[in-house]
């Protein structure tokens, strides 16, 4: 018998090792193994009957760390296929699924499950039972000594067939099984659901009609009341006895999300997985997940590794959301997995968005998805009336033209909260020189040195370098003037223009302490904050109710961006941002300043909608045969050189011919958009074809084989399947 184990290391293979001395090693345990002239923690993916490595050379597994399956099957198939799928080291696809303490070998006892003598257990004891059993027996007295109840470390020392026996006693009523990680939810006042629209109670009845597998798009314009759809679909799966599981884009930035699913569920037990918690809560939350303790579990991309005991249902909300898709490392699609995990599990899964991503509505298009509209806002919202502003006609001052000055004003003295969206952080995005033109460079990248005045420095935002101030032109001595506008000018202005009404600026720069997203949200639902201003980090989901007013400061930002999928991210930001707008009672408006009033994306975006320019969006991709039409895989290098990317790619490319891969194009390499970053250059070559299956086929032979190439290990590169960006 061979034990087949994920180790986690940077190699695209699995390894062989003969089963440890004692222990029962199944697929899903842990074990101590040597590796090189060390150990590791490895994974059993699988047991096979043999070995491609020579008898002499198979090593022995030094330990079994778990008397029982960490992961299930399910957890086991799914990573198996993700590591297929993606062609990444599966050893790092496995560990990706199990919390770091895990990884590191920690038992799972900490906060974990505890066995118990009962009463009846204590009278069998003091009538000598149970008689022909002695390891049952052995584990008897034992648990009626341990007044805390024992864990399976414990339990195992006692006996190599404890499981066995627990399992025994447990059906006589014996012993029991219980929890001791001190889990008590904190009291909450519950709320009482609203009465559903009735489009909403429609899309909860087909819902609930789904039997198995079956995903669902969840269209509702912003405002919609789609969360509301969520929980009802899920206490439907509460009721049935059965755990759901919640994918949002960034936790840290929906704190009000999570309070309503609690006040929602005040009985049920809620994890939430973010990167904010520490080792031992992760840990924690995973076992909660993992024993079906957790009712629901909420959290980001990496959540949809979590092992699920009794999985009804699967959400993921703003489906159309980059951040589902992990951009470096083990470069997977927590949506796409979602869906492949749903299917397996055979239960409904609901992709939410007032945006859909393209290959969204694709698939709903071709019927693979079924649609699930929510056409008008919940309650009694009304969409934002929304009024372009030229920017060639109107003077803007620090990027503020008097149009938009105008109805700040207005709304700030009818009450109203104010939003402003400004995609750039920092003062300034350019400091240039008035008399050679030039500007102040990253040395290190193809890109600006941004102003941060407050901080008194050049940053740049690719690299992070930070540089002081200069007083006149590096090259010239000329004066030095910043260009454009970041947030920090931003809240300057509208403080010097509105002294008297707060001001709330949330941006990377502003909330970089623990805990003070949270504090700034607050000072907004709370009505305390006037005028808010921020990122994209104001975009996500957030439902403001006081807000009236949103004014998008640079339309322009990314109109003509490089990508094929600028013009999909625009939009959805844009209907995002003026989302916000007009949630409760009040009526919403939106102000954009565009120096592009004409350009066609626009037009069609504000004149008809989400909807239609995605159907002409579509379009043009079906025409240009990118995806959805078509499936990609990127392959990206980095070197110190121009020409090393550029001829390790050139190698991949010539390998690539040397295969057979009918259907599938590789255009490039070419040098990336932004070519120089963080001192390396940068460079990618793509392969794509109509048909997935291809695709796959494809890359399953060139990933390994690049491995074999003369540069493979003097650059940096990464095979991205289904990449989001292009670089
Ligand atoms: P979405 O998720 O589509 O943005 P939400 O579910 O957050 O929408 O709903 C938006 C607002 O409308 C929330 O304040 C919510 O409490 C409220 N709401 C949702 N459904 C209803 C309803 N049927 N009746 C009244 N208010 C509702
Ligand atoms: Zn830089």
């Amino acid at each position: 018998m061979i034990l087949r184990v994920a180790i986690d290391a940077p190699l695209l293979q699995l390894f062989d090792y003969l089963p440890p001395a004692s222990g029962d090693a199944r697929p899903g345990c842990r074990v101590r193994v040597p590796f090189g002239r060390g150990q590791r923690v490895g994974l059993v993916v699988a047991i096979a009957a043999e070995s491609t490595l020579p008898s002499g050379k198979l090593r022995r597994a030094f330990a079994l760390l778990d008397a029982a399956p960490l992961l299930d099957a399910e957890m086991l198939a799914l990573l198996e296929w993700a590591a297929g799928y993606y062609q990444h080291p599966p050893g790092e696809v496995y560990a990706t699924a199990l919390p770091v303490l895990l990884r590191a070998g920690r038992t799972t006892d900490a906060g974990a499950l505890i066995w118990r003598i009962t009463t009846d257990g204590r009278e069998a004891l003091l009538a000598g039972e149970p008689r022909r059993a002695p390891a049952q027996r052995r584990v008897l007295e034992s648990l009626g000594a341990a007044a805390a109840g024992l864990g399976s470390a414990a339990l195992a020392r006692l006996s190599a067939t404890w499981p066995a026996a627990v399992r025994a006693l447990e059906g006589r009523g014996w012993v029991r099984r219980e929890r001791e990680d001190g889990w008590v939810s904190e009291p909450v006042a519950a709320d009482r659901p609203p009465a559903l629209n009735p489009a909403q109670a429609a899309a909860v009845q087909d819902i609930a009609a789904a039997r198995g597998f079956q995903p669902f798009l969840v269209q509702g314009i912003t405002g919609s009341g789609k969360t509301e759809v969520y929980l009802h679909a899920i206490a439907a799966a509460l009721a049935a006895g059965r755990q759901s599981l919640v994918l949002v884009p960034e936790i840290g930035l929906t704190p009000q999300l999570v309070a309503r699913f609690r006040r929602r569920f005040p009985d049920t037990g809620i994890v939430v997985l973010h990167s904010g918690l520490t080792d031992t809560e992760r840990l924690t939350a995973w076992l909660r997940a993992r024993d079906g303790r957790a009712g629901i579990v909420i959290g980001t991309r990496s959540a949809i590794f979590t092992p699920l005991q009794q999985a009804g249902l699967i959400v993921v909300d703003e489906e159309h959301d980059g951040s589902f898709k992990q951009q470096e490392g083990f470069r997977y699609s927590a949506r796409d997995l979602a869906v492949w995990r749903a299917r397996q599990l055979g239960v409904p899964i609901l992709l939410g968005s007032a945006t859909p991503s393209l290959e969204s509505l694709a698939n709903a298009e071709a019927g693979r998805y079924r649609r699930l509209r929510l056409p008008e806002r919940a309650g009694s919202a009304k969409p934002p009336a929304v009024q372009l502003v030229d920017l060639r006609r109107q003077i803007a001052t620090d990027g503020l033209s008097p149009p938009l000055v105008a109805a700040i004003g207005r709304h700030l003295d009818a009450g109203g909260q104010v939003l402003l969206y400004l995609n750039r952080r920092g003062f300034a995005p350019t400091l240039l020189c008035t008399d050679c033109g030039k500007c102040l460079e990253c040395t290190r990248c193809d890109a600006r040195l941004v102003l941060h005045l407050r901080e008194r420095r050049l940053t740049c935002h690719h690299c992070d370098a930070m540089r002081p101030i200069p007083d006149h032109c590096p090259h010239c001595q000329g004066p030095l003037y910043p260009v454009g506008q970041g947030t920090e000018r931003l809240e300057s202005a509208l403080a010097a223009l509105f002294p008297n009404h707060p001001l709330l600026r949330i941006d990377r720069d502003t909330t970089r302490a623990r805990g003070e997203i949270e504090r700034r949200l607050a000072a907004v639902a709370a009505g305390e904050a006037r005028i808010l201003l921020g990122t994209q980090m104001l975009t996500k989901g957030h439902d403001f109710p006081l807000v009236t007013l949103v004014g998008i400061v640079d339309a322009d930002q990314g109109l003509f961006g490089a990508d094929f999928r600028a013009s999909e991210r625009l939009a959805q930001t844009f209907v995002q941002v003026a989302g916000r707008a007009g949630r409760s009672e009040r009526a919403g408006e939106v102000v954009l300043q565009t120096l592009f009033p004409d350009h066609p994306l626009l037009r069609l975006l504000v004149s008809e909608g989400y909807e239609r320019f995605a159907a002409a969006a579509l379009a043009e991709r079906r025409a240009a045969g990118w995806p959805p039409y078509s499936h990609l895989a990127l392959l990206r290098a980095d070197a110190t050189t121009r020409n090393g990317a550029l001829d390790f790619l050139a190698a991949a490319r010539t390998l690539a011919e040397s295969l057979e891969s009918m259907g599938v194009r590789l255009l490039g390499p070419a040098p990336a958009p932004m070519e120089k970053r963080g001192g390396r250059y940068r460079a990618q070559l793509v392969a794509e074809s109509s048909d997935r299956a291809r695709l796959q086929q494809f890359i399953g032979r060139w990933r390994p084989a690049l491995e074999q190439l003369a540069g493979a290990r003097r650059n940096r590169w990464s095979l991205d399947v289904d990449p989001v960006e292009l670089y």
